[in-house]
Protein backbone atom coordinates (compact mmCIF):
# COMPACT_ATOMS: atom_id res chain seq x y z
CA UNK A 1 0.00 0.00 0.00
CA UNK A 2 1.24 3.22 -0.59
CA UNK A 3 0.09 5.90 2.14
CA UNK A 4 0.54 8.82 0.79
CA UNK A 5 -1.47 7.92 -1.97
CA UNK A 6 -4.33 6.55 0.45
CA UNK A 7 -3.90 9.73 1.80
CA UNK A 8 -4.61 11.67 -0.61
CA UNK A 9 -7.38 10.14 -2.38
CA UNK A 10 -9.24 9.97 1.42
CA UNK A 11 -8.57 13.66 1.92
CA UNK A 12 -10.48 14.13 -1.44
CA UNK A 13 -13.47 11.84 -1.10
CA UNK A 14 -14.13 13.53 2.64
CA UNK A 15 -13.25 16.69 1.67
CA UNK A 16 -10.45 16.70 4.42
CA UNK A 17 -7.78 19.01 4.99
CA UNK A 18 -4.02 18.37 6.54
CA UNK A 19 -2.79 21.38 8.62
CA UNK A 20 0.24 20.53 10.19
CA UNK A 21 3.10 22.11 12.68
CA UNK A 22 5.89 23.11 11.78
CA UNK A 23 7.84 21.06 14.14
CA UNK A 24 6.34 17.78 12.62
CA UNK A 25 8.52 15.26 10.86
CA UNK A 26 9.42 15.92 7.33
CA UNK A 27 7.02 13.34 6.01
CA UNK A 28 4.09 14.72 7.96
CA UNK A 29 4.97 18.22 6.80
CA UNK A 30 5.34 17.11 2.84
CA UNK A 31 1.80 15.64 2.82
CA UNK A 32 0.08 18.61 4.21
CA UNK A 33 -2.01 21.10 2.70
CA UNK A 34 -0.81 23.93 5.07
CA UNK A 35 2.06 24.04 7.49
CA UNK A 36 2.83 27.09 10.34
CA UNK A 37 3.01 27.82 13.43
CA UNK A 38 -0.15 27.95 16.17
CA UNK A 39 -1.38 31.01 14.96
CA UNK A 40 -0.87 30.12 11.40
CA UNK A 41 -2.86 27.23 11.62
CA UNK A 42 -5.50 28.80 13.22
CA UNK A 43 -6.29 31.86 10.84
CA UNK A 44 -5.75 28.58 8.29
CA UNK A 45 -8.45 26.52 10.12
CA UNK A 46 -11.10 29.66 9.62
CA UNK A 47 -10.33 30.05 6.23
CA UNK A 48 -10.72 26.04 4.92
CA UNK A 49 -13.65 25.02 3.06
CA UNK A 50 -13.37 21.26 4.10
CA UNK A 51 -15.77 19.50 6.19
CA UNK A 52 -12.58 18.07 7.99
CA UNK A 53 -9.58 18.88 9.86
CA UNK A 54 -7.08 16.57 10.49
CA UNK A 55 -4.64 18.29 12.62
CA UNK A 56 -1.26 17.28 12.82
CA UNK A 57 0.18 19.18 15.92
CA UNK A 58 -0.51 18.43 20.01
CA UNK A 59 -3.64 18.26 21.56
CA UNK A 60 -3.59 22.22 22.79
CA UNK A 61 -4.06 22.76 18.86
CA UNK A 62 -6.36 20.55 17.99
CA UNK A 63 -8.45 22.02 20.62
CA UNK A 64 -8.01 25.74 19.37
CA UNK A 65 -8.94 24.90 15.75
CA UNK A 66 -12.34 23.16 16.92
CA UNK A 67 -13.29 26.08 18.83
CA UNK A 68 -12.79 28.26 16.27
CA UNK A 69 -14.74 25.94 13.71
CA UNK A 70 -17.52 24.34 16.10
CA UNK A 71 -19.35 22.74 12.58
CA UNK A 72 -16.47 21.22 11.73
CA UNK A 73 -15.08 17.66 12.38
CA UNK A 74 -11.93 18.19 13.68
CA UNK A 75 -9.27 15.11 14.39
CA UNK A 76 -6.10 14.34 15.84
CA UNK A 77 -4.88 11.60 14.51
CA UNK A 78 -2.59 10.61 17.83
CA UNK A 79 -4.52 11.66 21.16
CA UNK A 80 -1.91 11.09 23.23
CA UNK A 81 0.09 13.66 21.51
CA UNK A 82 0.10 16.58 24.22
CA UNK A 83 2.35 19.57 25.24
CA UNK A 84 4.40 18.79 28.68
CA UNK A 85 4.78 23.28 29.10
CA UNK A 86 0.97 23.31 28.87
CA UNK A 87 -0.23 20.78 31.84
CA UNK A 88 2.39 23.15 33.82
CA UNK A 89 -0.45 25.72 34.70
CA UNK A 90 -3.69 25.38 36.55
CA UNK A 91 -6.94 27.96 37.06
CA UNK A 92 -6.59 27.55 41.04
CA UNK A 93 -2.82 29.13 39.85
CA UNK A 94 -4.16 32.18 37.46
CA UNK A 95 -7.23 32.91 40.43
CA UNK A 96 -4.39 33.08 42.98
CA UNK A 97 -2.17 35.59 41.06
CA UNK A 98 -5.63 37.75 39.53
CA UNK A 99 -6.89 38.10 43.20
CA UNK A 100 -2.77 39.16 43.68
CA UNK A 101 -2.66 41.71 40.83
CA UNK A 102 -6.35 42.18 40.31
CA UNK A 103 -5.87 45.65 37.62
CA UNK A 104 -3.32 43.41 35.34
CA UNK A 105 -4.71 41.86 32.28
CA UNK A 106 -3.66 37.92 32.04
CA UNK A 107 -2.75 36.76 29.05
CA UNK A 108 -2.44 33.34 28.57
CA UNK A 109 0.02 31.48 25.91
CA UNK A 110 -1.57 28.83 23.34
CA UNK A 111 0.52 26.16 25.01
CA UNK A 112 -2.34 25.81 28.25
CA UNK A 113 -4.93 23.50 29.23
CA UNK A 114 -8.38 24.90 27.37
CA UNK A 115 -10.10 26.07 30.66
CA UNK A 116 -6.73 28.53 31.55
CA UNK A 117 -6.81 29.65 27.76
CA UNK A 118 -11.28 30.17 29.00
CA UNK A 119 -9.67 32.50 32.15
CA UNK A 120 -7.67 34.44 29.55
CA UNK A 121 -8.28 38.15 28.70
CA UNK A 122 -5.94 37.46 25.54
CA UNK A 123 -4.49 34.02 24.02
CA UNK A 124 -1.06 34.79 22.22
CA UNK A 125 1.30 32.65 20.10
CA UNK A 126 5.56 33.13 20.41
CA UNK A 127 5.10 35.05 17.02
CA UNK A 128 2.03 37.65 18.60
CA UNK A 129 2.95 38.06 22.49
CA UNK A 130 4.94 41.23 21.63
CA UNK A 131 2.86 42.87 19.41
CA UNK A 132 0.01 42.13 21.50
CA UNK A 133 1.42 43.26 25.15
CA UNK A 134 2.91 46.00 23.82
CA UNK A 135 -0.78 47.02 22.39
CA UNK A 136 -2.66 46.80 26.33
CA UNK A 137 -2.95 49.92 28.24
CA UNK A 138 -0.54 48.56 31.28
CA UNK A 139 2.43 48.15 32.32
CA UNK A 140 2.06 45.07 34.75
CA UNK A 141 0.86 41.71 32.75
CA UNK A 142 0.32 38.47 33.90
CA UNK A 143 1.28 35.70 31.97
CA UNK A 144 1.04 31.91 31.80
CA UNK A 145 2.52 29.23 31.24
CA UNK A 146 5.99 29.70 29.67
CA UNK A 147 8.79 32.05 32.00
CA UNK A 148 11.45 32.21 29.21
CA UNK A 149 9.06 33.32 26.85
CA UNK A 150 7.39 35.74 29.64
CA UNK A 151 11.31 36.89 30.33
CA UNK A 152 11.42 37.78 26.80
CA UNK A 153 8.64 39.76 26.03
CA UNK A 154 9.89 41.67 28.96
CA UNK A 155 12.93 42.77 27.91
CA UNK A 156 11.50 43.78 24.35
CA UNK A 157 8.41 45.56 25.71
CA UNK A 158 9.86 46.88 29.20
CA UNK A 159 7.02 45.74 31.07
CA UNK A 160 6.56 44.40 34.41
CA UNK A 161 5.85 40.50 33.13
CA UNK A 162 4.69 38.52 36.12
CA UNK A 163 5.22 34.59 35.09
CA UNK A 164 2.82 32.05 36.06
CA UNK A 165 4.03 29.65 37.56
CA UNK A 166 7.18 31.30 37.79
CA UNK A 167 8.97 28.19 36.90
CA UNK A 168 7.00 27.26 33.38
CA UNK A 169 9.27 25.79 30.88
CA UNK A 170 9.00 23.89 27.67
CA UNK A 171 11.89 20.74 28.63
CA UNK A 172 12.78 20.74 24.60
CA UNK A 173 13.92 24.18 24.27
CA UNK A 174 15.38 23.95 27.74
CA UNK A 175 17.68 21.69 26.16
CA UNK A 176 19.51 24.56 23.62
CA UNK A 177 22.27 26.22 26.88
CA UNK A 178 24.85 28.73 26.21
CA UNK A 179 27.24 26.17 26.06
CA UNK A 180 25.40 24.65 22.89
CA UNK A 181 25.18 27.46 21.50
CA UNK A 182 29.10 28.47 21.98
CA UNK A 183 29.93 24.73 20.68
CA UNK A 184 27.75 25.00 16.93
CA UNK A 185 29.46 28.95 17.00
CA UNK A 186 32.90 27.00 17.02
CA UNK A 187 32.31 24.50 14.01
CA UNK A 188 29.93 26.87 12.15
CA UNK A 189 32.07 30.28 12.82
CA UNK A 190 29.28 31.91 10.06
CA UNK A 191 26.46 30.95 11.59
CA UNK A 192 23.60 33.42 12.07
CA UNK A 193 22.19 32.09 15.79
CA UNK A 194 17.96 31.90 15.85
CA UNK A 195 16.52 30.36 18.65
CA UNK A 196 12.54 30.63 19.47
CA UNK A 197 12.24 32.63 23.03
CA UNK A 198 11.16 29.46 25.28
CA UNK A 199 15.14 28.86 25.49
CA UNK A 200 16.73 30.29 28.92
CA UNK A 201 17.21 33.80 28.76
CA UNK A 202 21.01 33.04 28.58
CA UNK A 203 21.28 31.37 25.77
CA UNK A 204 18.63 34.10 24.03
CA UNK A 205 21.61 36.97 24.70
CA UNK A 206 23.82 34.92 22.19
CA UNK A 207 21.51 34.80 19.88
CA UNK A 208 21.17 37.08 16.62
CA UNK A 209 17.65 36.95 16.44
CA UNK A 210 14.98 35.54 18.61
CA UNK A 211 11.67 34.74 17.59
CA UNK A 212 8.83 32.12 17.12
CA UNK A 213 8.68 29.84 14.07
CA UNK A 214 6.86 32.30 11.78
CA UNK A 215 9.27 34.96 12.53
CA UNK A 216 12.12 32.81 12.19
CA UNK A 217 10.74 31.84 8.62
CA UNK A 218 10.60 35.83 7.78
CA UNK A 219 14.14 36.69 9.43
CA UNK A 220 15.67 34.11 7.41
CA UNK A 221 13.99 35.07 3.69
CA UNK A 222 15.14 38.74 4.54
CA UNK A 223 18.60 38.22 5.87
CA UNK A 224 21.49 37.86 3.30
CA UNK A 225 23.36 34.92 5.59
CA UNK A 226 23.77 31.32 3.73
CA UNK A 227 24.24 29.42 7.14
CA UNK A 228 21.75 29.39 10.40
CA UNK A 229 22.40 27.32 13.78
CA UNK A 230 18.47 27.00 14.59
CA UNK A 231 17.88 26.86 18.22
CA UNK A 232 14.12 25.24 18.96
CA UNK A 233 12.61 22.45 17.99
CA UNK A 234 14.16 19.90 15.10
CA UNK A 235 11.27 19.66 12.90
CA UNK A 236 11.52 22.88 12.32
CA UNK A 237 14.79 22.30 9.93
CA UNK A 238 12.41 20.65 7.90
CA UNK A 239 10.47 23.58 7.42
CA UNK A 240 13.27 25.59 6.44
CA UNK A 241 15.07 23.69 4.60
CA UNK A 242 12.32 23.19 2.00
CA UNK A 243 11.68 26.88 2.26
CA UNK A 244 14.94 27.64 1.54
CA UNK A 245 16.98 25.00 -0.28
CA UNK A 246 20.18 27.45 -0.93
CA UNK A 247 20.98 27.96 2.39
CA UNK A 248 22.21 25.55 4.91
CA UNK A 249 20.67 24.98 8.50
CA UNK A 250 21.69 23.33 11.60
CA UNK A 251 20.57 22.11 14.99
CA UNK A 252 22.07 23.88 17.41
CA UNK A 253 21.25 20.95 19.68
CA UNK A 254 20.54 17.75 17.14
CA UNK A 255 18.05 16.24 20.07
CA UNK A 256 15.78 18.89 20.54
CA UNK A 257 12.87 16.58 19.86
CA UNK A 258 9.16 17.29 21.50
CA UNK A 259 8.13 13.59 22.36
CA UNK A 260 4.14 15.07 22.07
CA UNK A 261 4.71 16.32 18.34
CA UNK A 262 6.32 13.51 17.02
CA UNK A 263 3.71 10.91 17.71
CA UNK A 264 1.74 11.98 14.58
CA UNK A 265 2.78 9.92 11.67
CA UNK A 266 1.44 9.51 8.16
CA UNK A 267 0.42 5.63 9.68
CA UNK A 268 -1.76 7.84 12.53
CA UNK A 269 -2.87 10.61 9.42
CA UNK A 270 -4.12 7.93 7.48
CA UNK A 271 -6.13 5.56 10.39
CA UNK A 272 -7.62 8.76 11.17
CA UNK A 273 -8.83 9.56 7.86
CA UNK A 274 -9.62 5.85 7.21
CA UNK A 275 -11.48 5.46 10.63
CA UNK A 276 -12.93 9.09 11.44
CA UNK A 277 -10.91 8.95 14.75
CA UNK A 278 -9.89 10.65 17.24
CA UNK A 279 -12.37 13.70 17.40
CA UNK A 280 -11.90 16.27 19.03
CA UNK A 281 -14.21 18.05 21.18
CA UNK A 282 -14.61 21.20 23.93
CA UNK A 283 -17.38 22.07 26.18
CA UNK A 284 -19.49 25.15 25.31
CA UNK A 285 -19.21 27.03 27.90
CA UNK A 286 -14.97 27.12 27.29
CA UNK A 287 -15.26 27.31 23.67
CA UNK A 288 -17.53 30.40 24.12
CA UNK A 289 -14.71 32.53 26.25
CA UNK A 290 -11.62 30.96 24.44
CA UNK A 291 -13.36 32.58 21.26
CA UNK A 292 -14.44 35.58 22.97
CA UNK A 293 -10.72 36.01 24.09
CA UNK A 294 -9.10 34.74 20.40
CA UNK A 295 -11.27 37.52 18.33
CA UNK A 296 -10.09 39.88 21.43
CA UNK A 297 -6.78 39.23 20.47
CA UNK A 298 -7.24 38.93 16.80
CA UNK A 299 -8.82 42.46 16.67
CA UNK A 300 -5.80 44.19 18.47
CA UNK A 301 -3.67 42.27 16.14
CA UNK A 302 -5.98 43.31 12.76
CA UNK A 303 -6.45 40.20 11.65
S1 LIG B 1 8.11 21.73 21.80
FE1 LIG B 1 7.69 22.20 23.95
S2 LIG B 1 6.16 23.84 23.89
FE2 LIG B 1 6.21 22.88 21.83
S3 LIG B 1 4.60 21.30 21.92
FE3 LIG B 1 6.53 20.31 22.50
S4 LIG B 1 6.59 20.42 24.76
FE4 LIG B 1 5.05 21.88 24.04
Amino acid sequence: MDIRKEIQSLKKKLNAVILAHNYQSYEVQSIADFVGDSLELSLESRKTDAEIIVFAGVKFMAEQAKVLNPNKKVLIPTPSAVCSLANMVTVKMLEEYRRRYPDAPLVVYVNSPIEVKASADYIVTSASAVSVISKLDSDTILFAPDANLAHYVAEVTKKKIVPIPPTGHCYVHLLITPYDILEAKKKYPNGVVIVHPEVPSESQKLADYVGGTSGMVRFVAKTDAKVFLVGTETGMLNRLRRDFPDKEFYPIVSKADCIGMKKITLESIYLSLKNMVYEVSVREEYAKRVREALERTFKLLGV
